[in-house]
């Protein structure tokens, strides 16, 4: 009998973590460049004699950190195992009432696996013809609203005014902007949240900060939207994120220098992949993130996946409806990038 009462839900497809070292691998959006030299020094030096102990449940020195990065009260910042781990929490702590929550048609495939998992209702709201995002879609009742800027697979980016309509005409409920890429080149929504305390900004170290193997995320929020959050955390799980990680992430935000320096070879590569894919007839969305949405020209996307697949190289295809004639490719190395550009080329 006991199978009738398992919970049953479709979980999550990550891309493909294919090994070896030949492989050119363009389909997890993680940076091609390692985080900042503190961190391997952090790393060199840690003293195991510390794991003994249980990690400080409050992560009181990395929250304190990225809060003063921002300008905020460590009261204001709550940190998870990735920003999957922190989404997944607000659903758990905000998304209780019978009303839907509210996301894009196109966009972060996780947000409505959550909703499954945790039983929220939701509506999807479709991005119009050109993959915008529609505002007056968002003004109507719901149960709380989830949208990233950039938004993914897309990479198109909006205006901080555009989400500040949104929170306007969304005073009674919770509203979260994914920024997962928003270092890449949009303007963040941090400053609205003095103004908004039903706002919720999502932050990640995985890829602007080359640290997606250590599984950091960060929310910023009023103080009474982290209390609520730290709550249902502590009734869950107090100590997810482990000693040696809080102590990698507090370093990997102090090198701000070598992380624009990143940004900046990240972003340059990103325009020149952008023209030459242009050149080859691709039609190529306007990205503000580290990873290009495009339309093959002369063959379908699914081909050209399974074509550059064979030459080991890994983009994400999206066999999913209005999406499943484009390819998402993350900018790797100006190498990695001229040997995709090649590989193309013969395959057209
Ligand atoms: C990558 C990504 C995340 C999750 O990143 P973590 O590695 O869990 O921090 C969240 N939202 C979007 C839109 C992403 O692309």
């Amino acid at each position: 009998m006991w199978r009738e009462y398992v919970r049953e839900v479709t979980p999550y497809t990550p891309g493909e973590q294919p090994g070896g070292a030949d492989v050119i691998k363009l389909n997890t959006n993680e940076n091609p460049y390692p985080p900042c030299s503190g961190v391997a020094r952090a790393l060199k030096e840690f003293d195991c004699e510390a794991l003994r102990r249980y990690p400080d449940p409050a992560v009181s020195k990395l929250r304190g950190a990225i809060a003063s990065y921002h300008n905020l009260d460590m009261g204001n910042v709550f940190v998870g195992v990735g920003s999957d781990d922190v989404i997944a929490m607000c659903y758990m702590t905000f998304f209780n009432s019978d009303k839907p929550i509210l996301f894009p048609d196109i966009t972060y495939s996780f947000y409505d696996v959550w909703a499954d998992e945790f039983k929220v209702p939701f509506t999807v709201k479709a991005l119009n013809d050109d993959f915008r995002i529609n505002k007056s879609d968002y003004y109507v009742e719901n149960g709380g609203v989830i949208i990233p800027n950039p938004n993914a697979p897309t990479g198109i980016a909006e205006p901080v005014e555009f989400f500040e309509d949104i929170l306007n005409h969304n005073r009674d409920s919770i509203v979260i902007i994914d920024e997962a890429y928003v270092d890449f080149g949009a303007s963040s929504c941090i400053e609205l949240l003095s103004k908004y305390d039903n706002l919720i900004v999502v932050r990640t170290f995985s890829k602007s900060r080359s640290m997606a193997g250590s599984r950091i995320g960060y929310a910023l929020a009023s103080e009474e939207i982290i209390t609520a959050l730290h709550n249902v955390k502590y009734s869950y799980n107090s100590y997810t994120m482990d000693s040696v990680t809080i102590k990698l992430g507090v370093e990997a935000i102090k090198d701000e220098k070598y992380f624009r320096d990143n940004l900046d070879k990240v972003i340059c590569t990103r325009n020149w992949t952008r023209d030459r894919l242009n050149e080859l007839g691709f039609q190529v969305f306007d990205s503000s993130a580290n990873f290009l949405f495009v339309k093959p020209s002369g063959i379908s996307a699914k081909a050209l996946f399974e074509k550059l697949k064979e030459r080991n190289i890994y983009v994400r295809y999206f066999n999913k409806p209005r999406i499943d004639n484009y390819l998402r490719i993350s900018i790797g190395t100006d190498s990695e990038m001229q040997a995709l550009i090649e590989a193309i080329a013969e395959i057209i």
